[in-house]
């Protein structure tokens, strides 16, 4: 680290510039610029070495954070990136998506008055530029065991299971239904926040560790579970929340509704390729599009609608903009790129045309309620408030739910009241189900929630499946 003890003070925390509106609008591409090493340098400079440091506390993986802000900070690429693997399986990933406001950034000591250090930023940098620089994992110590582990689901509680298992030893073979690794890393953030070359390289590199990936093979239906738990020693299951939460109003099925996240692979799809069939692509082109919802898969639904070239985008949320679940800086940077936002609005029926066609959505004004026992803020309808808003495309962005596959039951693989797969860090062997060679993680086991908690688990779910193996 510099001299310079009062670093944080005379450099102020920067961000990377963001690329210039009219690209952003129109392109599916990330929207912040990289730093550059000195920029690097420079910010992670800042960062005061607290000695207890908040930030690797309240990063999920517990990342040594401080350590490699000062190998980045010397430029020390290689140690750092090898020192951030030892906590994540994907940091490039979770630099780009993690919301740091709410987790290392949030807890920076520098927070309050001064500017926290921009900790995921340098996280990403420190990965791509070591992949540049043609770095890749050393696994020529490990000594091989015969164990051989099925991962069900390549999002990133598998792909970490899988990472953490073959850097010691152990075979582990991905299954799963997209034709692509990453589950919703791939097919629902869109590239404007991750772009897909990333989980691509990812995949080059997995490969090269010698995961074995089988795509486009739903367990279930392609194979059998029971095949599985027949020819591996142990099963891992990272296969999401895929039940999407409706709103209840009328007309909700009408046609012209969508939910979002099938909008949103629609999108990947044709990014990637993977279209099947011109009709298969949800187009918003031309249409006024009313996204219902205000955390972060509404955020990616408005953003995406205005890049696909849509006349006018509204966002209508049931609460105002200070109780807004999504990150601050996604609904900024909704704002910036045109989309409209409207507050205090409920949903109560989809309005059609002659046709049966949606040509607008009826809403009624809220107020907030006082906090609850849980201090949230309830919106209460305001009667004969109704009014409707013009709209061709509507999609719902409310959330997901677990949806449990039917060979669990079958499997004595038991869910709690949620419908989430029991399986506890606690236990014995860490994330083993009520079937003992069966682990879990993921949202499937916590409930939608975030990439880097997934990470998390999946890697502790490696761990409690060699202790299970005696490996
Ligand atoms: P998933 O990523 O859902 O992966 C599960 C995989 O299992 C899928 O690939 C699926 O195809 C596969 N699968 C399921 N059943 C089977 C089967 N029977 N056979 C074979 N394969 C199967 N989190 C963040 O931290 N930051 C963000 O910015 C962010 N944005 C998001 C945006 C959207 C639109 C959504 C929907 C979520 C977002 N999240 C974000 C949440 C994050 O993506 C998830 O919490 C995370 O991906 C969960 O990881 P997972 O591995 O448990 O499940
Ligand atoms: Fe922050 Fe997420 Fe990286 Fe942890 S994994 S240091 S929370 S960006």
């Amino acid at each position: 680290m510099s001299q310079n003890v009062f670093q944080f003070i005379d450099v102020q925390r920067v961000d990377p510039p963001k690329k210039p509106l009219k690209i952003r609008k129109i392109q599916f591409v990330e929207i912040y610029e990289s730093f550059n090493q000195a920029q690097v340098g420079m910010q992670a400079d800042r960062c005061l070495d607290c000695g207890n440091p908040y930030c690797e506390w309240k990063c999920p993986v517990h990342n040594y954070i401080p350590n490699w802000l000062k190998l980045a900070n010397e430029g020390r690429i290689l140690e750092a990136v090898e020192l951030s693997h030892q906590t994540n399986s994907l940091p490039e990933v979770c630099g780009r998506v993690c919301p740091q406001d709410r987790l290392c950034e949030g807890a920076c000591t520098l927070n309050d008055r001064f500017g926290a250090v921009t900790i995921g930023n340098i996280e990403k940098y420190i990965t791509d530029k070591a992949f540049e620089m043609g770095w890749r994992p050393d696994l020529s110590k490990v000594v091989k065991t015969d164990k051989r582990v099925a991962v069900i689901g390549a999002g990133p509680a598998g792909l970490a299971c899988a990472d953490v298992l073959a850097r010691n030893g152990v075979s582990a073979v991905v299954f799963d239904k997209y034709p692509e690794i990453g589950g919703l890393l791939t097919f629902g953030i869109p590239s404007f926040k991750l772009e897909k070359e990333v989980m691509q390289r990812r995949r080059e590199i997995f490969e090269g560790m010698g995961i074995e990936f089988r795509l486009e093979t739903e367990v279930g239906k392609d194979v059998t579970f029971a095949d599985l738990l027949g020819e591996f020693d142990a099963v891992f299951l990272g296969v999401g929340t895929y039940k999407y939460m409706k709103g209840g109003f009328e007309n909700e099925t009408a046609p012209g509704v969508y939910d979002a996240l099938p909008y949103l692979i629609s999108n990947a799809n044709r990014l990637l390729g993977f279209e099947k069939a011109q009709a298969d692509y949800i187009d918003f082109a031309g249409k006024q599009v009313v996204v219902l919802g205000g955390g972060d898969t509404a955020m990616d639904c408005v953003r995406t609608a205005i890049r696909q070239g849509a006349d006018k985008v509204i966002c209508a949320y049931r609460r105002d903009a200070d109780n807004m679940p999504g990150s601050k800086r996604e609904v900024k940077n909704a704002h910036e790129e045109g989309v409209e936002f409207m507050f205090n609005l409920q949903p109560i029926g989809v309005e059609l045309d002659a046709h049966g066609r949606t040509c607008g959505i009826k809403v009624v004004s809220t107020e907030l309620s006082a906090p609850d026992a849980n201090g949230r803020r309830n919106p209460v309808v305001i009667e004969g408030s109704e009014q409707v808003l013009a709209a061709d495309a509507v999609v719902m962005a409310f959330g997901f739910q677990p949806n449990p596959q039917p060979w669990m039951a079958q499997y004595g693989i038991e869910l709690d009241s949620r419908e989430r797969i029991k399986a506890s860090e606690k236990a014995d062997y860490a994330f083993q189900t009520s079937n003992p060679k069966v682990f879990a993680g993921g949202d499937a086991v916590r409930g939608s929630d975030l990439v880097v908690t997934a990470i998390y688990e999946g890697r502790k779910a490696a761990e409690g499946i060699m202790d299970y193996l005696a490996v």
